[in-house]
């Protein structure tokens, strides 16, 4: 089934509720090798993007894409919402004038949109960050895929390797962001970024799996 631009809404809506419901979560967890910050600034940008979600109705998924991730850039200080901002924006470019979105869509979004922090961030895996996260999630989709999945069980399978990925950051020590600064201190901590992602690709999992 092809995805239109009001799933997409309904994802974004559905993205920003997740991230209210998990705002103290991510900033405790950035309280141990950050700033304290994680949850209220995603939460900020999503409830920013939820104000000006109403203006893109009547467009394609990439305009929807598009708006958060202007938004997310614009609103949300810090490392995490630029990179988040760029993922969204590069998701949209990646699917481009399209009115709906088959699954290789959606997959080709979601390697954009990784590719976007890549290019950004400098990130590898391994470095704990939100990538170590999205680099499975990716390889998961694109393989499920391939194999004839259908878009909420290709979405199912990323979601669980970002779960995976998300708890492969708790040992690692910081090579980038502001958990680097701690060294060694920062092994033993799950990474907020990485968790927020988690988070994400298992809301539209989710909403994929309720249309
Ligand atoms: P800040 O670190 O500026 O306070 P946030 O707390 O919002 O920003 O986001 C922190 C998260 O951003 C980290 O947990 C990590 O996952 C992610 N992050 C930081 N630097 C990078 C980077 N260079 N590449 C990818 N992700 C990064
Ligand atoms: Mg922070």
């Amino acid at each position: 089934m092809a995805t239109t631009t009001a799933d997409t809404i309904r994802f974004v809506e559905a993205a920003a509720a997740t991230i209210a419901e998990n705002s103290t979560y991510l900033t405790r967890l950035d309280a141990a090798i950050g700033d304290a910050d994680h949850g209220a600034n995603m939460e900020r940008g999503f409830r920013a993007v939820l104000e000006k979600l109403p203006g893109v109705a009547e467009k394609t998924p990439a305009d929807v894409l598009k708006l958060v991730g202007m938004t997310l850039v614009a609103r949300v200080g810090g490392a995490g919402g630029p990179l988040y901002g760029t993922a969204f924006m590069q998701a949209g470019m990646a699917v481009q004038g399209k009115g709906t979105l088959d699954p290789a869509d959606v997959v080709a979004a979601l390697a954009a949109a990784l590719k976007g922090v890549v290019n950004r961030g400098k990130a590898e895996v391994g470095d704990k960050t939100m990538v170590d996260a999205l680099t499975p999630a990716v390889a998961a989709a694109q393989a499920a895929l391939e194999q004839g999945d259908d878009l909420a069980t290709i979405l199912g399978k990323a979601a669980e390797a970002a779960r995976s990925g998300m708890e492969s950051t708790i040992p690692l020590v910081a090579r980038k962001g502001r958990a680097s600064y701690l060294g060694e201190r920062s092994a033993g901590h799950q990474d907020p970024g990485a968790t927020s992602s988690y988070l994400l690709l298992k809301t539209l999992a989710a909403v994929a799996a309720s249309t």
